[in-house]
């Protein structure tokens, strides 16, 4: 049967690419619907409660920046809030929350479920309703395990780890989407009768243990930062819930001598799994094999929450069976007396190259389908999440009838993540690193608001209360700034006599409290209050005094930025045919004809494409125009 209403967007999946890509489209102004397979799971964390860390902070940032729902919810679910990287340099500064995982998904499903253009509907989507057939046929709704057809203009899958799921606990294998949740088994059949490149890619998370069980006195307790981070840009320490400790033991010679001595009876050894694993969350069996000199892991404690007493072990996941993970459990120093709550697993599951993806995340093969999240060769809630409210979105435009918004690599890391996965593809789960950023002094975690809101205020994602706090906020760093400029310190006077007591100046001649702001020793603590009101608002305040001290670096990385964006923007004809243009290689003809990049920027990155093959090109178009 035909479904009541026609929608312009279904978002199929309820996980963290799924809950931001509805969100996204429906804050547009389009008709969502939010179709999962069980309405209870929107927003579960799969794997560890703990949402940001390096280059991961600076996506959830952006995703807040542009009204996005994890930092929100994870201010009111943080129990332990860390900046990891404080001493060095803001480019690579990163915030990182445990979080309480009932908490966290209350706080997405209220977020969902108060949405307004948002229905949520619970049922598996087990095909899609396409017009045509394949390369070029258009995607018009989707078919539920029921039977229903629900027709859209737009479709974003986002079904995570579940297609063709495969869950390994030892020799033993069964299917399943995540521990507890269903596969997807009919859309991943289906998927695969499309033109898609298809791969398989594995991922695993370590046993959950009772806390009432360890023995807290002989680890080492990591306690939260003072003062408590925030993570969303709206958010306030006050909506945090009581802040906990997290502990940290260590594996030893023993723990790996069980591994090793039982690697036999792991899957992933065995060769019984396909995929390939995260590099950089590797398993314990991976770490004690990748680095067999080490004859000791960290192994961090943290609480899967303040109403339960399971601990989320991080650093020992696995899929050996559980006979060996009880034992390696109790060879490590405060958990002699383990009781495991649930066991470790790893999974298997199908992705997608992203090589097959626009930009946009449109695929290039069926128009008005949208992939987003692990489905496309990432792992973690931040990259999903990064990708969902790109993708949901541009759905959405979509269906406005309006252009595509495509993130540069130089204004986000969302737009570095997407332009990776499509220019190189992947081939194991890809997570975010500061240093895969080019420009990473532009694109701090603490500015996201400065390079985003104003994009996202005029894609329709940001919502009046977010856009005048954000305008507020700007106008202050702006005066607040322009004051320093303009106010002076002369030698001989008390506020000189204070910082040259205090040994970080020597007054020769004046200076603006700017001047001084620069200096390596100073703190706008220290400066901004010499003469005159320092400003209230703490994020006013470290931006002033970031602008301040990396103000040469920061405009030399503005300028590269200004060069490559002509070449950058320089669109690629569709119809381009890369065999007629001279000077260029069969494999480099052979591939931009392939991968077809929409523009010159894109294609320089492609792997194998040289500057030389770039200036080819550009001189082509030159003369053809
Ligand atoms: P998911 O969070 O998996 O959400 C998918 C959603 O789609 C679910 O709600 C599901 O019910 C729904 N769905 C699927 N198919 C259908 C369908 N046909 N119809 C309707 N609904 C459907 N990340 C890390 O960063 N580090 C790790 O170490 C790590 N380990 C992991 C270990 C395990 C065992 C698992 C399962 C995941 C792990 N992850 C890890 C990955 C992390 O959980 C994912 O990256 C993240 O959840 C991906 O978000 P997503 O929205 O793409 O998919």
């Amino acid at each position: 049967m035909d479904y009541p209403v026609r929608y312009d967007v279904i978002v199929v999946g309820g996980g963290h690419a799924g809950t931001e890509a509805a969100l996204a489209a429906a804050r547009t102004g389009c008709k969502t619907l939010l179709l999962t397979h069980n309405t209870d799971t929107v927003g579960v964390m799969s794997c560890n409660p703990a949402i940001g860390g390096i280059g991961k902070s600076h996506l959830v940032k952006e995703i807040d920046a542009l009204g996005g729902a994890m930092a929100r919810a994870t201010d009111k679910a943080g129990i332990q809030f860390r900046i990891l990287n404080s001493r060095k340099g803001p480019a690579v500064r990163a915030t990182r929350a445990q979080a309480d995982r009932q908490l966290y998904r209350a706080a997405i499903r209220n977020i969902v479920e108060n949405q307004p253009n948002l229905d949520i509907f619970q049922a598996a989507c087990d095909d899609l309703i396409v017009q045509g057939d394949g390369i070029g046929s258009t995607v018009c709704g989707v078919v539920t395990n029921t039977n229903m057809r629900i027709h859209a203009t737009t479709v974003v899958l986002t079904a995570g780890t579940f297609l063709g799921g495969l869950i390994h606990i030892g020799m033993e294998n069964h299917s399943g989407g995540r521990a507890g949740d269903p596969p997807s088994i009919a859309l991943s059949k289906r998927l695969r009768e499309m033109p898609f490149n298809v791969g398989r890619l594995k991922t695993g998370t370590p046993a959950r243990i009772d806390a009432r069980s360890v023995d807290f006195s002989v680890m080492q307790v990591q306690p939260g930062d003072t003062p408590l981070p925030v993570m969303s840009f709206m958010g306030s320490v006050e909506e945090h819930p009581q802040q906990v400790n997290c502990y940290i033991t260590h594996t030893n010679e023993r723990t790996h001598e069980i591994i090793r001595n039982n690697l036999d009876r792991s899957p992933m050894y065995a060769g019984v799994i396909e995929g390939i694993g995260p590099r950089y969350c590797p398993s314990i069996e991976d770490k004690i094999t990748r680095f067999a000199d080490k004859d000791s892991h960290q192994v961090f404690v943290e609480p899967e929450g303040l109403t339960s007493n399971e601990l989320y072990p991080n650093g020992i996941s696995t899929s050996l069976p559980f006979d060996v993970q009880l034992e390696y459990i109790h060879s490590i120093r405060g958990f002699e007396n383990a009781h495991i709550t649930r066991p470790g697993y790893a999974i298997e599951y199908d992705y997608f190259n992203p090589q097959d993806l626009k930009h946009s995340l449109e695929t290039r093969f069926v128009n008005n389908l949208f992939f987003a999240g692990q489905i496309n060769g990432t792992t973690g809630y931040e990259e999903a999440g990064a990708q969902g409210l790109l993708a949901g979105t541009n759905a959405a435009l979509r269906a406005l009838e309006k252009d595509a918004w495509v993130p540069r690599r130089d204004q986000s890391y969302i737009g570095v993540l997407v332009d990776d996965l499509i220019t190189m593809g992947t081939k194991e789960p890809y997570r975010m690193f500061t240093s895969r950023a080019e420009y990473r002094l532009v694109l701090r975690e603490d500015n996201a608001d400065l390079r985003l809101t104003e994009v996202g205020r005029e894609l329709g994602l940001v919502d009046d209360e977010r856009w005048a706090a954000f305008s507020a906020k700007k106008e202050q760093i702006e005066v607040e700034a322009q004051r320093l400029k303009t106010t002076w310190i002369q030698p001989g006077s008390a506020e000189a006599a204070t910082l040259e007591a205090k040994g970080e100046a020597k007054f020769a001649r004046e200076y603006s409290l700017h001047d001084l702001l620069k200096r390596p020793g100073l703190e706008y603590a220290d400066v901004a209050g010499l003469k005159g009101e320092p400003a209230e608002n703490q994020q006013v305040a470290e931006q002033v005094e970031i602008q301040a001290k990396y103000d040469g670096y920061i405009a030399r990385q503005l300028e590269e930025i200004e060069q490559l964006r002509r070449y950058e923007n320089t669109k690629l004809p569709d119809d381009l045919d890369y065999d007629v243009i001279g000077g260029l290689s069969n494999e480099v003809k052979q591939k931009l004809n392939t991968l077809r990049p929409e523009t010159l920027g894109v294609a320089s990155r492609i792997s194998g494409i040289t500057p030389a093959a770039i200036s080819q090109i550009l001189i082509h178009l030159k003369k053809k125009n």
